[in-house]
């Protein structure tokens, strides 16, 4: 789960980072109040579950409370990649000498929460991984022990030469790990730790994402979801009890069962596809749930052709015939639907179909070669 920058500030502030303060607002006369109250320049800053905003004109600086209003006007209601801008924070500005980055997330390869830190901050952090790695020093954490103090200044050392700045910032290191760790994430990242003028090291963005497993038992953290914020199929997938994972491909999977998801992802690469997304209907289907997946994987414009694969455990194969069936009564589908089921009430499950002027097969292989093409094709 993505949580907003004024929130993960809110975590930040609590581990004891030195973070400017700030509020949120929704309105630009919110925002013109807020920007009196501080008093002098503030920043507007677009709060979306993306990174670039400053990019995308969603980080403005202004002198007034009336350029503060205008700015926020503006800001409001504007799009950010596919989100739209429904809150502002407002915040003084800082005055910057420095912009470093300083992030910890957990890493596949290492399997452990990994840091990364640069003293080439501010831009992405995937640009200079890119262009740059030697400007990125990185260290695994050893969770049975967590980040240790020599460990957190050998990360400062990098980023600065003065004692004084690397003090500060081994410390804010040392704290970030502790947001991390306590809060369930899978990412905190704070991009750029700036250096002012008179030498304070501080965080002015900040990025969290939490690990969705650790929600159940952190509600404070899980109190940060802003339903309005996510992506649409995100509340649609949680609200019907699937799994589902938004990826860059165009073929449009619904399989039951992690592990036949996974696999089917994996045929459809060696095929030579790209897959649209992970989803999971999940054991026992209902007719419902096929519905749901369907109106989620077609609001992905990418996704030119929906493949089925069932194997037919506890889940009916019918059941998931008679889901398909309503979900074209209800809802229109523009991209062809390739299937292949087999296993509990397989027959019934092709009859089902076949009235319906769909054709369904029992071989894997075949249907997602033939998914493959079609989404190529189209
Ligand atoms: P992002 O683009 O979504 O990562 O948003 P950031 O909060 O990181 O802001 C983008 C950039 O705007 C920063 O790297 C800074 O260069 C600039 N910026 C943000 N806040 C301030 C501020 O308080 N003062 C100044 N001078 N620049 C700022
Ligand atoms: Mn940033």
């Amino acid at each position: 789960m993505d949580i907003h920058e004024y929130q993960a500030k809110e975590l930040f502030r609590k581990a004891g980072i030195p973070v400017p303060p700030g509020e949120v607002a929704t309105s630009p006369e919110e925002a013109e109040a807020i920007a009196r109250k501080l008093g002098g320049t503030v920043v507007v800053k677009a709060q979306v579950h993306t990174g670039g905003r400053g990019k995308a004109g969603g980080v403005k600086l202004a002198d007034t409370p009336e350029e503060v209003r205008d700015e926020a006007s503006r800001i409001l209601g504007m799009s950010i990649k596919e989100f739209t801008v429904e809150k502002v924070l407002v915040t003084p500005a800082e005055d910057i000498e420095h912009e470093a980055y300083v992030g910890v997330l957990v890493d596949r390869s290492s399997q452990a929460p990994l840091f990364m830190v640069s003293p080439e901050g501010g831009v992405d952090i995937e640009e200079v991984a890119a262009t740059n790695p030697e400007a990125i020093r990185k260290l695994p954490v050893d969770p049975r022990y967590g980040l240790l103090p020599h460990q957190a200044l050998w990360l400062a050392d990098f980023l600065y030469s003065d004692p004084s700045l690397v003090k500060q910032a081994s410390k804010i290191i040392f704290q970030l790990y502790d947001a991390f760790h306590s809060n369930g994430c899978s990412l905190a990242e704070i991009n750029p730790l700036i250096v002012t003028p008179t030498g304070e090291v501080k965080a002015i963005d900040a990025k969290v994402s939490v690990d969705e497993n650790e929600l159940f038992r952190l509600p404070d953290v899980a109190g940060y979801r802003d339903v309005e914020a996510e992506p649409w199929a995100e509340g649609r997938a949680r609200e019907a009890e699937l799994s589902f994972v938004k990826l860059d491909g165009n073929v449009g999977c619904c399989v039951n069962g992690a592990g036949l998801a996974m696999a089917t992802m994996d045929l459809v690469k060696y095929y030579g596809g790209e897959p649209a997304n992970f989803l999971d209907i999940g054991g026992s289907s209902n007719p419902d749930k096929v519905v749901a997946a369907l109106e989620i994987i077609t609001s992905d414009p990418n996704v030119n052709v929906i493949l089925f694969n069932i194997f037919g455990g506890i889940t009916r194969c019918d059941d998931v015939a008679n889901g398909i069936v309503e979900a074209i009564r209800r809802i229109e589908i523009q991209p062809p639907i390739v299937i292949r089921l087999t296993g509990t009430n397989e027959e019934e499950a092709l009859e089902i179909l076949e009235g319906a002027g769909f054709s369904a097969h029992t071989s894997m292989d075949a249907v997602v070669e033939r998914a493959v093409e079609l989404a190529g094709s189209s």
